[in-house]
């Protein structure tokens, strides 16, 4: 699929639309639909449970939005979080100069200054590509968005550009509440904002979007996850230095890389919930090593995580496993005067961070450009059950009282376990085709058998599979417990 076709989609379906579409639009801000709000909630309950509710030792919290300049001033966000921006000195459109210049195949390092850049287009001779004029000179621009806390003489505060930093402000106060011990994950699901120059590619550059983030404090000297039945998944990594791209276990990533065990064993972990819990092809996912000015400067270790999106040209990143060390904690007890250091079994110890971050946004695109199939005879979304907006749905086979009745009757006894629709318009091929369209695992239609009393059939329904298009009949008073049993979670 093309971008606009997955927009196109996206819009027609209630799946999700830019912001403020009557009056325009608005660049960067999207809302969801009726189906892409439950699509992004599934995929949020979905991560929850796989990564959070898996241990004791993790929890979910949530901090607030908006956050005083202090921690952003100590977290190096006021200095360092920025891009840098070329303008057109006729139309005035702004451009990441960056982008532009890898658009223009021009390879540009990450920490490359407003200068390096300006003389790279010089020499590629890159103009405006709106206008075709000379671009003026490039500056760094930082991407937070402030905003005034209080009346008159507001204090300064700012969005926050990561969900991160609330997790790092509130792992004193949960060490302490907690048990006193490490590892200790913190988990949030939240907004976060960026000013993005020129945000674009639908959900893919955004300036408000979701990330879903665990923090796992932990100290280096003694953390020994149990890998367990992992040990032996192989997964795909590519390699910075030289690009090669190879299938490993996390022994090997381990050994070949020269990165930390517990490190390795969380790769494997994703990798299991992408290739295996969501379903994503095992040839359209890995592990992008970034190093050198690729990487931040406080990572030890870092790595994206990659999906083939045919809709974006190829691998893009949807996430990141990240080793910050002790960067975090040490930054806000020298910003805030209080000590984060913390003595567990006698041991005093700054914990590392170790970071698992997930855009919300740039999934749910990715999940409709992964599963979404058409071909000559049908088109459908082939989602993981767990992630299907709708459960089920429930139709009569024709226009017919006795039939609407049962329907009627069917809906209320699964609605509030399941998330059920009903559909009376138009023939029955159709309201499968648009329940394929949106991935509704299962159709269950009554028709006159069930109703005619006699009949072997009497007080039964067929329950169509999206998958295969299989049909069987189950009483209808057991519709309840097949769809129990068909979404249980593994
Ligand atoms: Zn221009």
């Amino acid at each position: 699929m093309k971008i606009e076709e997955l927009l196109a989609y996206a819009k027609s379906k209630g799946f999700f639309w830019p912001s403020a579409e009557i009056y325009g639009g608005a660049s960067g801000l999207f809302d969801y639909g009726h189906l892409g709000a439950l699509l992004k909630r599934r995929f949020e309950s979905l991560w929850l449970s796989y990564f959070v509710d898996s241990s004791q030792d993790y929890h979910l919290i949530e901090g607030s939005n908006m956050l005083p300049e202090k921690p952003l001033v100590a977290s190096g966000h006021s200095t360092r979080f920025n891009d840098v921006l070329v303008g057109c000195t006729k139309c005035k459109t702004y451009y990441r100069t960056d982008v532009l210049l890898s658009e223009r195949k021009v390879s540009v390092s990450e920490g490359a200054s407003p200068e390096e850049m300006d003389s790279l287009i010089e020499r590629n001779g890159i103009k405006c590509p709106k206008c075709g004029s000379a671009l003026g000179k490039s500056k760094t621009f930082n991407m937070m968005i402030g905003v005034s806390l209080g009346p008159e003489k507001a204090d300064k505060g700012y969005l926050r550009p990561e969900t991160a930093q609330s997790a790092y402000l509130n792992f004193f106060q949960e060490f302490n509440t907690l048990r006193k011990t490490l590892p200790l994950g913190l988990a949030i699901i939240g907004k976060a904002y960026r000013n993005e120059i020129s945000p674009r590619q639908g959900l893919y550059r955004m300036r408000e979007l979701t990330q879903a983030e665990l923090q796992i404090f932990f100290d280096p000297e003694s953390w020994k996850p149990e890998i367990g039945e992992l040990s032996s998944r192989k997964f795909t990594v590519v390699a910075y230095a030289d690009k090669k791209s190879q299938q490993l276990t996390a022994a090997e990533v381990a050994k070949m890389y020269g990165i930390p065990e517990f490190y390795a064993y969380h790769m494997a972990l994703i990798d299991r919930f992408y290739t295996e819990t969501i379903g994503v092809p095992k040839d359209r996912f890995r592990f992008l090593e970034k190093g050198g000015d690729e990487k931040a400067f406080y990572n030890k270790v870092h790595m994206d995580i990659e999906v083939d999106i045919e809709s974006w040209g190829g691998f893009r990143e949807v996430g990141g496993l990240h080793y910050r060390g002790d960067y975090d904690l040490t930054s806000h007890s020298k910003g805030s005067g209080q000590e984060l250091a913390v003595t567990v079994d006698g041991k005093k110890v700054t914990p590392n961070v170790l970071e698992l971050s997930f855009g919300v946004d740039r999934n749910v695109w990715m999940l409709l450009d992964v599963f979404y199939k058409k071909d000559e005879d049908r088109s459908v979304l082939t989602l993981p059950k767990a992630l299907a907006p709708y459960q089920a749905a429930i139709f009569p086979l024709q226009k017919d009282g006795k039939l609407e009745e049962l329907t009627g009757k069917i809906y209320n006894s699964v609605r509030r376990r399941f998330k059920t629709v009903t559909d009376y318009s138009g023939s029955i091929g159709r309201r499968y085709a648009r329940m394929d369209d949106v991935g509704t695992p299962y159709c269950v239609t009554v028709d006159f058998k069930s109703v005619e009393e006699g009949s072997p059939e009497y007080g039964t329904v067929t329950v169509r599979n999206r998958d295969d298009k299989s049909q069987s009949r189950i009483k209808a008073e057991e519709l309840s417990s097949f769809l129990a049993k068909a979404y249980a979670a593994e």
